[in-house]
């Protein structure tokens, strides 16, 4: 059975097999990932912060240049790619090359980089002084990435770091881990140096490994709230700079005024896309007024018509779940709904007797704050559907909410759009839009239990959590100029 290498100083690099990656669509071991020894990680570790002192040094151009060649190959292998990520991860082959697409931006972005690392300059602030700033590397970000996204989030991090000057160390998801390792490769044949991109993988002792290590200057997370609060905690208090993205729960509001159809459409789309495991899967639909019935008979409808199957079957609109236990930690939530007084309107459950990790769409009618379905981040196909009376009991939901990841309102109202948008407390608003992940020259990130540290992630907020700030003052003093003054410097 193979064993998918680690990917150090510009070599695969062997290990033993230890954790199992499945097939979800077959329910098949495929795979093993190694863990790495500590004595590996701090080889890794130390390796990359001699390569980070000569790559700091290279030029913008040919940073520009090998991001260049990255997006093309990137683009050239799309294929290889996207049936690489559906074989482990299980979604659609078509969600995952929009999961490419969307990781592409990225390197599109960091192609910008002479714009994006450009620093100030003031000429005379006083007499015959200037001041400017630059920014500089880092120095090594170790990059600890999530199963849902196995190539759009390590490129979300990866694209900006690099550009940056710094040098990356990927531990990728042990479930899906083996697209990282040809995005590493894809990186030299773009013309990256040996040792500036390595894939460790591992389990949460090598996470423990990379917070508490001295030779580990940031940390980029995206995962779960527990463990995101965790790698926060950790990592800050070991003298690293860490923005870690947590899990979600995510609203959509329907106002009496929405268009239902096209509410019914985002409702599906978002709810059931990539089988709901997305981080900004729409979870629960809050219904205002009197829109619950008409709207659940309409997400009914196109419920029924949805198709589950295998990731690389192209009639499947969305594949299996990623693991047995996650597929029977969702199919728990659904059997326990109505001992929470929520109406099981569609139940998909009866696709967990494959042998691949399924769940058909389900729809839960009647959630809210203080049942299970609601309150936990489910991760999986099943929509819930929250009955409020007011648009002002639908933000107050929203608010009181420990997540604040992504939120969307559907109305013809432009001013309860935008009074909607200036009230919530979540960091990514769509309006009319549902699954509202902005593009790369913006930056992504939640608010509340969704995001740890205060620095979004890519576009600008990106290039500056991956580079510190000089600033620079300048004075070409003619000798006609010397003289002793002890009083502090002022520009006046
Ligand atoms: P996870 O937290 O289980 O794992 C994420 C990473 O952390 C993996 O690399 C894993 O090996 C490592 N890890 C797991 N347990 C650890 C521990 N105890 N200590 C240290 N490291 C540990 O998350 P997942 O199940 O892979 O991904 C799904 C979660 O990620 C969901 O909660 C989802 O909402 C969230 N997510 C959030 C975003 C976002 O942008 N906010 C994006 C994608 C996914």
């Amino acid at each position: 059975m193979q064993t998918v290498p680690h990917f150090i100083n510009g070599e695969r690099v062997e290990g033993t097999g230890e954790l199992p990656v499945h097939n979800p669509a077959t329910g098949e071991v495929i795979a093993h990932v190694p863990v790495p020894s500590s004595d590996l990680v701090d080889e890794v570790v130390t390796s990359a912060r001699a390569v980070a002192a000569t790559w700091r040094n290279s030029t913008l151009s040919q940073r520009t240049n090998i991001l260049f060649n990255f997006r093309r190959l990137l683009v050239e292998h799309e294929d290889e790619l996207a049936n690489l990520i559906t074989r482990e991860h299980g979604k659609t082959v078509a969600d995952a090359k929009g999961e490419l697409a969307r990781g592409l931006e990225n390197v599109e972005y960091a192609c910008g980089l002479t714009e994006h690392l450009k620093g100030d300059f003031s000429s005379q602030v006083a007499a015959g002084v200037d001041v400017h700033s630059v920014r500089e590397p880092v120095g090594v970000v170790a990059a600890i990435t999530p199963f849902n996204f196995p190539i759009m989030v390590p490129l979300w991090m990866s694209a900006n770091a690099l550009a940056s000057g710094n040098v990356v160390i990927l531990k990728p998801s042990e479930r899906d881990p083996s697209v990282s390792v040809r995005v590493a490769e894809l990186l030299i044949e773009a013309g990256l140096p040996a040792g500036v991109f390595n894939v460790l993988h591992g389990n949460a002792g090598t996470v423990q490994q990379l917070l508490e290590h001295p030779g580990i200057d940031a940390i980029s997370f995206v995962g779960s709230t527990p463990v995101a609060r965790h790698v926060y905690e950790t990592g800050t208090a070991h003298g690293k700079r860490v923005q870690a993205l947590g899990g979600a729960k995510n609203h959509m509001v329907v106002l009496p005024d929405a268009d239902l159809d096209i509410a019914a459409d985002a409702a599906i789309n978002a709810g059931f896309g990539s089988a709901g495991e997305r981080c900004m899967a729409i979870s629960v639909v809050v219904a205002v007024g009197d829109v619950a019935d008409p709207l659940i008979e309409k997400i009914t409808q196109r419920l029924d018509k949805l198709r589950v199957g295998a990731g690389d079957d192209s009639t499947s609109d969305f594949g299996p779940v990623i693991t047995r236990e996650h597929r029977d930690r969702i199919v728990g939530y659904v059997n326990s709904a109505a001992d929470d007084g929520i109406r099981v309107v569609r139940d998909g459950t009866g696709l967990a007797t494959q042998p691949g990790f399924f769940v058909g769409p389900c729809l839960l009618d009647g959630v809210r704050p203080g049942t299970r379905a609601y309150d936990d981040e489910i991760f999986g196909p099943v929509l819930g559907v929250a009955r409020v009376a007011t648009y002002a009991d639908a933000v107050t939901m929203i608010n009181a909410n420990p997540y604040g990841n992504g939120v969307a309102i559907f109305t013809r109202d432009g001013n309860a759009a935008r009074l909607f948008s200036r009230e919530v407390t979540v960091g990514m608003i769509g309006i009319n839009v549902p699954i509202p992940v902005p593009i790369s020259s913006y930056s992504f990130g939640g608010w509340k239990n969704s995001l740890f540290g205060h620095s979004h992630i890519y576009g600008p907020e990106g290039f500056a959590f991956y580079t510190r700030a000089k600033v620079i003052t300048t004075r070409w003093p003619q000798p006609s100029e010397s003289q002793i003054d002890l009083g502090f410097p002022t520009t006046r």
